[in-house]
């Protein structure tokens, strides 16, 4: 096990919680923010050099000038799968891009979520990752970011599994969603290969397990522009995906991809 120790590799969260960045963003001057609409078809109008979006369920949301999209299927036909409907951008107005964005290969994974009426007294790290473990790949002391414990002196650790273990128990349940049994299951092997460190993890007073299917993008389409830029259709395709995993890879890419558009009105885009 490799512990994250402070100063050596330096971790950033959201505070109060990793949604608080967001929610930040969404009160910048200017910004409108609409929740819980999924776009269902985005057409481009070569005529009026703007886009027109739909819903999924073909309300017209209006036109657009410049489309960011940030869902690594926005072409896929893993779409279909799910809403019996074609996915949101048509590939054939934008051949070239086929081979690129069609299918984006992902890495699954399992989180557990555990937390414990008192400190872990035998972990003096707050982070470390397993190496050579059938199940686990990394833990992160959650309480150790900033913010008040609930209760208090209890403390709450995530646990992430290896991709190969994610794979194998989603090859055996299947694609859909996975039971509270076979939640229960995983989260059972997870904390029994924890407790298997020899670090005298007690029972937790809290534990489940969550699936992430789709969690981690395998491969990274943007480049050295960190984003796929159509400039002609005013459209950037921004994410994880395009350029590494990880928070810090969309916030890098959606950079970037702002700065594509900033250049387009002539603005200064500050990167
Ligand atoms: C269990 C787990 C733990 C992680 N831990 C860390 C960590 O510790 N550190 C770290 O850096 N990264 C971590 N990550 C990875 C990180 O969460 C992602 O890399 C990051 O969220 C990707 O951001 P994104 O904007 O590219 O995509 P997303 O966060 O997936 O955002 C895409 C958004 O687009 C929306 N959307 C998609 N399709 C449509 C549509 N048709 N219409 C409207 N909206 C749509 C989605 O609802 C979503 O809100 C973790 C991921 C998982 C699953």
């Amino acid at each position: 096990m490799y512990p994250c120790q402070e100063g050596t590799m330096k971790k950033y969260v959201g505070v109060p919680g990793m949604n608080s960045i967001c929610k930040s963003l969404c009160q910048e001057d200017g910004v409108v923010s609409k929740f819980g609409v999924t776009i269902g078809k985005m057409d481009w109008l070569q005529h009026r050099s703007s886009w027109s979006l739909a819903s999924l369920d073909g309300k017209d949301l209006g036109s657009f000038d410049f489309v960011v999209a940030t869902d690594k299927n926005i072409a896929s036909q893993k779409v279909s799968g799910l809403t019996g409907k074609p996915p949101p951008l048509d590939l054939s107005v934008f051949p070239h891009l086929s081979a690129m964005i069609q299918d984006i290969p992902v890495r699954p994974c399992f989180a557990l979520m555990l937390a414990f009426s008192e400190p872990l007294a035998m972990v003096p790290v707050q982070g470390f990752s397993f190496h050579n473990f059938d199940s686990l790949s990394w833990a992160f002391c959650d309480s150790s970011k900033p913010g008040p414990h609930v209760p208090p002196n209890s403390q709450s650790w995530v646990l992430r599994s290896t991709t190969e273990y994610a794979s194998k128990v989603i090859d055996s349940m299947g694609p859909r969603k996975p039971s509270a049994d076979a939640l229960a299951k995983v989260a059972e092997e997870l904390f029994r290969e924890f407790q298997g460190t020899g670090l005298n993890i007690p029972q937790p007073i809290f534990m489940k397990a969550h699936r992430w299917g789709g969690a981690f993008p395998a491969i990274s389409i943007g480049g050295d522009d960190k984003c796929v830029w159509e400039k002609n259709m005013k459209l950037a395709i921004c994410g994880d995906f395009c350029a590494s995993p990880s928070v810090e890879g969309a916030v890098l890419s959606g950079m970037r991809g702002a700065s594509k558009i900033l250049g387009c009105l002539n603005l200064p885009s500050g990167l």
